[in-house]
């Protein structure tokens, strides 16, 4: 998150995507929910929210699409209640005890149905600012309490932000966040089909289970920033599954191993693919070769790198 203070009612904040590095399912929960060992990583492909103080109880949120917004399932957001953002607000000002309002305005950048955590991203800023600006400060307790409550990928991008990067190791159904180092920033080439795929889905669609924790090589590879061996070791066990759901997995699998890059995997519950290059200007490339050759959304990105949430307040004056 990169927070910016516009005036005492206002704030903004980019919100990353995120996509998964390793990703593997170790059992299904009394709950329904499936336990997971994943690594996280924020990459620079970011939503902008724009959050206001209101004097009565509303809550009220508009969202903007990009210009070119024809592919359709990328871009259905939702701008009533059931969208995450108010869900978030609504329920942190319970837990704190009061009706302020807000008003909420969402750029889009990050695509939908994508396992890029557009919509966990959107919910984490939100319960920031609404700490920020109903309470005037810090209240990181109510804020994972209320974001783990709300969904398993939201306290990554409050909690998963190390020295640098915003990189971390998840596990329970993904809300207990454990921040990594990272050695030097990553490059990628991001893919999203025309056909999204429903989180629910492909882990209902889940035939296989594992128990392959992050191998060492992986953690390895990352911290000291070798990375063409992290592309070797790229994993995630809900590819199979979202197989199944949509034939673009498949299809964008085939046009990246034809590809001069490190590795490449599925972000997610999908349907959103990366390939880890070695430099920006090598995955601008294959962005652009993929995106001539599929009717396809296509990004470059690069991890997002962020000071400390504590950091960024302390300059802004705010208590922590
Ligand atoms: O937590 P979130 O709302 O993002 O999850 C959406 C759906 O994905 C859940 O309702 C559940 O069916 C599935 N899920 C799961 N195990 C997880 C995370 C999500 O089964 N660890």
């Amino acid at each position: 998150m990169r927070l910016r203070q516009i005036d005492h009612d206002t704030i903004e904040i980019d919100a990353p995507a995120k996509v998964n590095l390793f990703l593997e399912v170790l059992g299904k929960r009394a709950d329904g929910y499936h336990e997971l060992e994943t690594v996280m990583m924020g990459i620079s492909i970011i939503d902008r929210l724009r959050f206001r103080r209101r004097s009565d109880s509303h809550l009220e949120l508009r969202v903007h699409l990009p210009r070119d917004c024809s592919m359709e399932s990328a871009w259905s957001i939702p701008s009533d209640s059931s969208n995450l953002v108010v869900k978030g607000l609504d329920s942190i000002r319970s837990l704190m005890g009061h009706e302020q309002g807000m008003d909420v305005w969402l750029w889009k950048g990050i695509p939908a149905q994508a396992g890029m955590g557009g919509g966990s991203s959107d919910a984490a800023a939100a319960l920031i600012a609404a700490s920020l600006l109903w309470e005037g400060k810090w209240e990181r307790d109510a804020v994972c309490q209320t974001a783990a409550s709300l969904g398993s990928d939201i306290n990554f991008f409050i909690e998963g932000i190390g020295k640098r990067f915003c990189v971390a190791h998840c596990t329970g159904r993904g809300e207990v966040v454990r921040p990594l180092h990272l050695a030097e920033p990553l490059a990628l080439a991001v893919i999203q089909p025309p056909e999204g795929c429903s989180t629910r889905a492909v882990f209902q669609g889940l035939r296989q289970i594992g128990e392959k924790t992050p191998n060492k090589n992986l953690l390895t590879a990352l911290e000291s920033g070798n990375v063409s061996q992290l592309g070797a070791h790229l994993f995630n066990r809900l590819e199979e599954s979202a197989c199944q759901e949509s034939d673009w997995i498949q299809r964008v699998k085939s046009e990246m191993d034809a590809e001069d890059v490190l590795g490449h995997v599925m972000s997610g519950s999908g349907a959103s693919r990366f390939a880890l290059c070695h430099t920006r200007e090598l995955a601008n490339r294959v962005a652009k070769r993929l995106q001539g050759r599929l009717p396809v959304l296509a990004f470059e990105a690069s991890t997002w790198s962020v000071p400390s949430l504590e950091a960024q307040m302390k300059s802004m004056g705010i208590q922590s």
